[in-house]
């Protein structure tokens, strides 16, 4: 007897027969067709026509973070089940002897490496932050980012992948701008969605902060509206994906920074981000893994 897979299980096998997606052997971890990149570009491309209309500076971010800049944002501390770590061999001739001795005995060979100056980033506007130190002009700056993240949260459900692509709209300069960057980000980053057949909600969300302390770090995220999320249904109506976030940072990243606005105090800032996989996932689930039969207004938007 055949016992019925759960739906996050059911969806991930039916990318993978259609060959949208590849396995790894990993949870979370996929190849992508030249479909659904195509359809993942076309995402990014609704993104980039936003951050044109902005004035924003556009910045491709590698999937990788400087350490240091790691650091500055705390993330650690917040999210410590979520990270990884870029670690590297600097050791000499009897260091790679012992090392290639482990490898064949099948022991612990990366206990032999040492922490690169590189982590995983786990979110495409840290590695902004650095690069906006020192004195912002009058009104500000709008960024768009994207790039590939890491957490590690493995999983089969195919929207909680590790490595996925993350595409941002970041405002760093005024306190009351940023706070109107985010608002007008989750109303615009809904109709974006809802244009392209989306049933998209808004609703008050917080991080997933580890542990005991963790919770009144959520508990009061919550509290002072600090995050919103466009959740969808891909595999459950009971519980919606979320697709965007868009995030009131006030001085968190503008203080250690080091980020000023043209008068001199200190920035704050706001992105709104979008999960590129899950939006082409929740794309193939609503209209079909086939993307030639999507409804004609959908294609215009998306295509053309
Ligand atoms: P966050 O910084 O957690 O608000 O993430 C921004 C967006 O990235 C979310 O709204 C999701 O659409 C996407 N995202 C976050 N985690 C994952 C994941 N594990 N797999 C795929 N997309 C993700
Ligand atoms: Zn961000």
């Amino acid at each position: 007897m055949r016992i019925a897979a759960d739906p996050y299980t059911e969806l991930r096998n039916r990318l993978f027969e259609a060959e949208l997606l590849f396995s790894t052997g990993v949870d979370g971890l996929y190849g992508r067709s030249d479909t659904y990149q195509g359809i993942a570009d076309a995402v990014d491309h609704l993104m980039h026509r936003w951050g044109h209309d902005v004035g924003a500076t556009v910045v491709h971010l590698p999937p990788l973070i400087a350490r240091s800049t790691f650091d500055s944002t705390d993330y650690i501390r917040s999210f410590p089940d979520l990270v990884g770590s870029v670690h590297v061999f600097n050791g000499g001739d009897r260091d790679h002897v012992e090392l290639v001795r482990r490898v064949s005995a099948g022991g612990d060979w990366p206990a032999l490496l040492e922490p690169g100056e590189i982590v995983l980033s786990p979110a495409a506007c840290y590695s902004l932050y650095p690069m906006c130190a020192g004195r912002l002009p009058a009104g500000g700056r709008y960024f768009e980012v994207s790039g590939y993240c890491f957490r590690h949260e493995p999983s089969t459900d195919p929207t909680r992948m590790q490595a996925f692509k993350m595409h941002e709209i970041v405002y760093v300069g005024e306190p009351d701008t940023a706070q109107r960057h985010r608002d007008d980000s989750l109303a615009r980053g809904l109709s974006i969605l809802t244009d392209i057949g989306l049933d998209v909600t808004a609703t008050p969300a917080n991080d997933p902060f580890f542990g005991r302390l963790g919770a009144a770090l959520a508990a009061g995220q919550l509290d002072e509206g600090l995050k919103f999320e466009g959740v969808t249904a891909i595999c459950s109506d009971d519980r919606p994906t979320a697709v965007m976030s868009a995030n009131c940072h006030r001085d968190h990243f503008g203080a250690p920074f080091g980020i000023e606005t043209a008068t001199g105090a200190v920035a704050h800032s706001a992105c709104v981000g979008f999960g590129v996989d899950r939006i082409t996932i929740a794309l193939l689930v609503r209209h079909g893994l086939d993307p030639s039969t999507w409804p004609g207004p959908v294609r215009a938007r998306l295509f053309s």
